[in-house]
């Protein structure tokens, strides 16, 4: 066992996920307020000065709600690439108070290390300053990450091949997003190429990285509106049937409680 993680949940109200392995500890997005991340880490045995990093995919608020002052309460480093730290407005945050205990700046296919777990992020077509997602590998495990994303670029394709482990959004149905009471700049703004990952595109990506290794993969980000845990699952599975292949078990996350624990 090299990985191991828990989703304390995803979705647009708030996406973080916990990570094991190395001998380190790292919360991967930070999107729910500091009480909430500390009870929802404490619900799944971690005590919250025990993390070593919160490593930040992009300044939505969904990703980053609590990630200043949990930073600065726990004396947890933030890394997170320079364009996002300047756009969540970290940067001048101090002199207001909520400033982060320390900033490291990462940058797009450039890999560093916590401990013993290696994460290298990677380009993200979405509409924020420098979206990443993150490959983590730690003893030969692999676990690759990428919760917001408006297509399938060849960089994620690339970072998500061959992973043990896969978390990737499945947004929405399309036809519950058409049809659905969305303003109609928003529903354009979902489905453009810097939006969000619709349940079939997200269904062949995934065919298309996963491998014999990839054992579990976790369709991330489910829209509340405009989609159902079975359609994302349906579009999956699917997607693996239609290919004549053996679909890895698949689990959808939730927004509202933490998952199990899951190793990679
Ligand atoms: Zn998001
Ligand atoms: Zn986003």
């Amino acid at each position: 066992m090299s990985i191991r993680l828990v989703v304390l949940g995803s979705g647009s109200a708030g996406n973080a996920t916990c990570i094991e392995g190395g001998g380190a500890r790292v919360l991967l997005d930070a999107g729910f307020s500091c009480r909430e991340l500390q009870a929802r880490l404490r619900a799944v045995g971690v005590e919250p000065q025990r993390l070593d990093a919160l490593v930040i995919t992009h300044e939505h608020a969904d990703h980053i709600r609590g990630a200043a002052l949990f930073s600065q309460t726990h004396k947890v480093p933030l890394y997170c690439t320079a364009a996002t730290f300047r756009a969540a407005g970290l940067a001048r945050a101090g002199i207001h108070g909520h400033g982060v205990f320390a900033h490291v700046a990462v940058e797009p296919g450039m890999a560093f290390e916590i401990g013993g777990l290696r994460l290298r992020p990677f380009s993200v077509p979405h509409d924020a300053a420098d979206t990443v997602g993150y490959a983590v590998e730690c003893d030969g495990g692999r676990f690759g990450y990428a919760t917001d994303l408006g297509h399938d670029a060849m960089p994620v394709r690339e970072a998500l091949r061959n992973c043990d482990l896969l978390m990737l959004e499945s947004n929405h149905d399309v036809e519950m997003l058409r049809r659905g009471p969305y303003p109609q700049v928003v529903k354009e703004r979902v489905l453009g190429r810097h939006g969000h990952l619709d349940n079939e595109t997200a269904a062949a990506l995934l065919c298309d990285v996963a491998t014999d290794r990839t054992r579990r993969i976790i369709l991330a980000h489910l829209s509340r509106t405009n989609n159902r845990p079975e359609l994302a699952l349906k579009a999956a599975r699917r997607e693996f049937e239609r290919r004549g292949r053996k679909a890895p078990v698949l689990h959808p996350a939730a927004q509202a409680a933490p998952s199990g624990w899951f190793d990679a």
